[in-house]
């Protein structure tokens, strides 16, 4: 390099590659392109004998998201994206073409809603919504033209959980595909695809990075479905940037640790939320698994509870429209996630103006209840 002018080894001062020994943590590999010896080497990408050519087709860090939660689901393989909602459409361009049906939950994210009123049709992609609690409106809501039947596993924000097994058992006598937005429950309390599940999408913006620090996505499934999906990432351009995919995977690994801790809180305080008489009604699953239900609870305050002063009376729980962060936070559907629903269906589904949704987080259980006992009783 000395030989070179100052201008040429401004930008080619890089030591070769080291041959010492591997680094523990995995390198970001936060470059645009891969280089290559000759033009043989090249050539020797388009054979399949090497990985990488160009980031916005596959990059070591964004491959290790898709894997790691492939391997988490138990399904084939994975693609991350720059955004839950770009794991969604890449997901369902996979499967649907022009002229085709996807049938969908009445009881989605907003912003998914939104994709499939508003911007779907625009690819002659056609989407009707049924309550899947009923069966037999899924049924009936069937044509000849549906290839996918889309819902979450645990809807936002009145965590219902689906029947997915049934739902897919249903889908897959007739020959149509399923997606399941597995975002709230993730895969530590419930794998979608065990159960039959096509493709399986994630915001892994909420708990896979889990620390509120990264816009990603990922959707995982079967091989020849991911194929396709990854085309459409390539070509839409909306892949996950090296970094982000780096930090999207240093959440995952913690991420069984956090959901046991999250999923208690939030079982400790559904419980005397349950029982006060601040509270008109609490929804909190059930049973979503074995190893929990997961961390969110909503809550329809009661009538004499002012919503804006008990947003006030938070004390150290923050409000924000976002979930699934090591911190408790607490959000408004009907003015965030929830905003651009038909007023219909929102009154419909139960979306009110006292419903207010928590995300709990790995704080102590005590100081959880405290925060929110004392910000009810201070709003009445
Ligand atoms: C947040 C969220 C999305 C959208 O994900 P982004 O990462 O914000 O694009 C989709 N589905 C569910 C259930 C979500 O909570």
């Amino acid at each position: 390099m000395r030989e070179t002018s100052f201008n040429t080894r401004a930008v080619h001062f890089q030591a070769k590659e080291p041959a010492r020994n591997a680094s523990k943590a995995k390198p970001i590999y936060q470059t645009s392109a891969f280089v290559f010896t000759d033009l043989e080497d090249m050539e020797s990408f388009y054979e399949g004998e090497k990985e990488y050519l160009y980031s916005r087709y596959s990059n070591p860090n964004t491959d290790d998201l898709g894997k790691g939660v492939a391997l988490l689901e138990e399904t084939d393989d994975g693609v991350a994206t720059s955004s839950g909602m770009s794991a969604i459409l890449a997901g369902v361009l996979a499967v649907a073409n022009p002229g085709d049906h996807v049938l969908a939950s009445d009881d989605l994210y907003g912003g998914t809603y939104q994709l499939f009123a508003q911007e779907l049709p625009n690819f002659g992609i056609n989407v009707s919504f049924v309550s899947f609690q009923d069966l037999n409106k899924v049924t009936e809501s069937l044509t000849d033209k549906t290839v996918l039947i889309y819902t979450e596993s645990v809807t936002n924000p009145l965590l219902r959980v689906e029947k997915l097994e049934e739902v897919i058992a249903l889908a897959k006598e007739k020959g149509i595909k399923t997606m399941i937005d597995n975002t709230f429950a993730t895969p530590y309390l419930l794998q979608p695809a065990t159960l039959g599940a096509d493709l399986v999408v994630h915001s892994a913006t909420k708990y896979i990075g889990g620390h509120s620090d990264v816009t990603a996505g990922v959707l995982v499934g079967e091989q020849t479905l991911i194929d396709k999906a990854k085309g459409k990432v390539i070509t839409l351009g909306c892949n996950l940037s090296p970094f982000e995919a780096w930090l999207a995977c240093r959440g995952l690994k913690t991420l069984s640790v956090r959901m046991e801790r999250q999923s208690h809180n939030a079982k400790m305080l559904a419980e005397p939320l349950e029982s006060h008489e601040g509270v008109a009604r609490v929804f909190y699953p059930k049973y979503v698994s074995e190893k929990g239900n997961g961390a969110m609870v909503s809550v329809d305050l009661a009538d004499d509870v002012n919503v804006e002063a008990f947003f006030r009376s938070l004390g150290w729980v923050k409000i924000a429209p976002t979930l699934a962060g090591v911190e408790t936070t607490v959000s408004y559907p009907l003015r965030t996630s929830h905003r651009t629903i038909p007023d219909e269906l929102r009154k419909e589904l139960g979306i009110g103006a006292q419903l207010v949704r928590i995300s709990v987080g790995i704080e102590d259980e005590k100081d959880i209840i405290a925060a929110f006992v004392q910000a009810i009783e201070s709003a009445k």
